[in-house]
């Protein structure tokens, strides 16, 4: 079968590879679609020894039951699913209370990650991984797995916020933040302030129901005050989809006193901890959380936002032979929407 893989640290393929066996406790799965994330281009560029080589990538997937393993009950041929990709390491305190992405034990890892991923014909998942996604679109499915997943689990985490009347900061429209932007319009009655660099990037925020839309230029702070008031009161919850120097300092200039402020973008960024409220200081009382990913849990309920229509996440389809194309235009800020391959497409 095809696969698209890792093969050196700056090195990706298309080759041939044999079609896996599902082990024991494993379902091989008929990739319907793959999604390409930012943290695959981590894998590619990481130095040697990070990730295991060779490694077919993708770990946003969805497709179609082919066959189960030994022991697996409940799970038939034909079924569509979304696999979750995160694998902890099923006893720790975190794996226990269903926290997988907080695994006590193992790195993060997963499938696509730490194991043969979804750009390929065929991937194996252990049965444990699947949510069944019904009639669902499964182009749509696989990039909720990951793009979807990681904004809901930080909304999640700053839920108790997000009381009607609130306001919440999303900056960084892109992939991840357009999915929070629609999560935050599906599932809460606060106001959505989005912020990006780009003119194109707040259209895409309007149009997935941000109340407010502000350009990231150098007023930008003064004009979320405008619209959440004077310190010590201000955004009660910020969620920071870029990272990077500029982003957190703007986010920690607006976050209330009391506030969540989230961080999930990886540019590198660095957050000066400063208590107090002032220029550079970050309120009292204010709740950062770094969220990964999210739980199993939750992505069965960002899939059911999804089958529900109240969210749907905007993708660019590719055969799985263009996947070299897709992931160049991902890493030249090319793609308008999230880029998934379709494996089994003729
Ligand atoms: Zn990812
Ligand atoms: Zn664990």
């Amino acid at each position: 079968m095809r696969a698209f893989r890792y093969t050196a640290p700056h090195r990706t393929e298309l080759t041939t590879v044999p079609q896996p066996d599902p082990k024991p406790g494993e379902v091989l799965i008929k990739v319907g679609a793959a999604g390409a994330c930012h943290s695959d281009l981590h894998i590619i560029d990481a130095p040697a020894g990070s990730f295991p080589v060779p490694l077919t990538l993708g770990h946003e997937n969805a497709g179609w039951i082919e066959a189960v393993g030994e022991g697996v009950t409940g799970w038939e041929k034909g079924k569509a699913v979304a696999i979750y990709g995160i694998i902890g390491c099923g006893r720790c305190p975190a794996c226990l209370w269903g926290r997988e992405n907080e695994c006590r034990v193992i790195p993060p890892g997963g499938i696509g990650i730490s194991r043969d991923g979804g750009m390929a014909e065929y991937v194996t998942a252990p049965a444990s991984r699947l949510v069944a996604i019904g009639d669902l679109d499964v182009a749509q499915a696989a990039p909720l797995t990951d793009a979807g997943l990681t904004p809901y689990h930080a909304i999640q985490l700053c839920r108790d916020a997000l009381v009607p009347g609130a306001t919440c900061i999303v900056i960084g429209v892109g992939g991840l933040g357009h999915m929070a932007v629609q999560i935050l319009a599906a599932t809460t009655a606060a106001c959505i302030i989005a912020v990006d660099v780009r003119p194109e990037a707040l259209k895409v925020a309007v149009q997935s129901g941000a109340h407010e839309a502000i350009l990231a230029d150098e007023d930008a702070a003064q004009h979320i005050r405008s619209l959440v008031g004077p310190q010590p009161g201000g955004a009660d919850v910020v969620l920071d989809f870029v990272g990077a120097d500029s982003t957190l300092s703007l986010g920690a200039s607006v976050v209330s006193i009391g506030g969540y402020f989230a961080l999930i973008g990886l540019a590198g960024g660095q957050l000066r901890v400063v208590p107090g409220v002032g220029e550079t200081g970050i309120p009292f009382e204010t709740r950062l959380v770094i969220p990964f990913w999210g739980t199993k849990a939750e992505l069965a309920e960002v899939i059911a936002l999804a089958r529900s229509g109240r969210i749907s996440a905007h993708v660019e389809r590719f055969p799985l032979i263009n996947a070299q194309v897709a992931y160049d235009k991902l890493r030249a800020g090319q793609l308008s929407g999230r880029a998934v391959m379709l494996p089994s497409a003729a």
